[in-house]
């Protein structure tokens, strides 16, 4: 187990921002971290990374409780802050060795700063001054920076926010990269990133958990499993569809165009076509639609 959260509940004055949380990310991992603006999740990841004392609850990071062993904690644990603070006067080399002394490293050091340039694609801008750095590559900094210490377990907080399309590629990319060594937690208000990075997600929501499943799973489990958009050559009535097994919603969205909501397992398709064989009508098309985990996301938050 990477990281294990307990009933982990933090309070900032009558405040409440995380309100009795669990869950644990094995190793290896890389997990999503979805919730919206306030949802309490760089309060989660300051926790989880040592800067900020949980209320009630303990957490674990690699067995190492991170009140009672914080210094081991640190040792494990790279953090990427919410806005990547970053010194903009110094130069990235300097940055990187001026981090990598914080952590008691000074063995080799021109030749690790080397490699993590090399690794998170600093290269061409590896003489400048951060300050002049676009913001795609000052994260790459970040990246490094969390990284110096070959950490095991990686926290990233919105690590892709405020780049431009391409850096948010590249970015995703290199994150992917990393997470085929490390443990990943990764924050984000943005359903399609964790989609397209992460293995499992976490939403939160007012400082709760309220879905923890793989991104598939969690768009097909929300109430709805299937939606199918089926056309027959003349039209049925929506009572009979409605009648079908597992069938719950049926909008008659166009002439003979019927969009059917289902909660059963079965494929609804292969209903459709027993049911237009029993009644005599022909389809002409149809169509099954997964949820995406946008619809789900927005479903669990939305108040
Ligand atoms: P997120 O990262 O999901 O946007 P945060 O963890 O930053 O959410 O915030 C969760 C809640 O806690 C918010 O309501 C926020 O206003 C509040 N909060 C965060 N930090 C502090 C603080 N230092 N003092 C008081 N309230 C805070
Ligand atoms: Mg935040």
């Amino acid at each position: 187990m990477s990281i294990q959260v307990n009933a982990v509940t933090k309070t900032y004055g009558t405040q409440l921002a995380l309100n009795n949380i669990s869950f644990e990310l094995n190793a290896g991992e890389v997990v999503g971290f979805l919730g919206p603006n306030g949802a309490g999740k760089s309060t989660m990841m300051k926790i989880i990374t040592c800067y900020i004392p949980p209320t009630i609850g303990t957490v674990n990071v690699c067995g190492f409780d991170v009140m009672d062993n914080s210094i081991a904690v640190k040792r494990l644990v790279g953090y990427l802050p919410e806005h990547n603070p970053l010194y903009l006067d110094m130069y990235v080399k300097e940055y990187l060795e001026f981090t990598a002394g914080m952590y008691g490293i000074n063995k080799a050091l021109p030749k690790l700063v080397a490699s993590l340039i090399d690794r998170v694609g600093l290269g061409v801008e590896q003489h400048k001054k951060i300050g002049q750095l676009s913001k795609g590559y000052r994260q790459r900094v970040g990246l490094a920076q969390a990284m110096i210490h070959d950490p095991k377990v990686l926290i990233l907080d919105e690590p892709t926010t405020g780049l431009d399309p391409n850096q948010i590629v590249d970015i995703r990319n290199l994150i992917k990269e990393i997470g085929k060594e490390k443990t990943v937690m990764l924050s984000s208000h943005i359903m399609q990133e964790v989609e397209a990075i992460c293995n499992r997600v976490i939403i939160i929501n007012n400082g709760q958990i309220v879905a923890n499943d793989n991104a598939q799973n969690l768009a097909r489990n929300v109430t709805y499993r299937q939606v199918v958009v089926v056309e027959f050559d003349k039209s049925t009535s929506n009572e009979q569809l409605k009648k079908l097994e597992g069938v719950g919603v049926v909008e008659n969205i166009k002439p003979n165009v019927y969009k059917l909501f289902s909660t059963s397992d079965d494929d609804l398709r292969v209903t459709l076509f027993n049911y237009a064989v029993a009644n005599s009508l022909t389809i002409l098309a149809q169509h099954l639609d997964e949820q995406s985990l946008e619809q789900v996301f927005q479903k669990l938050t939305r108040k």
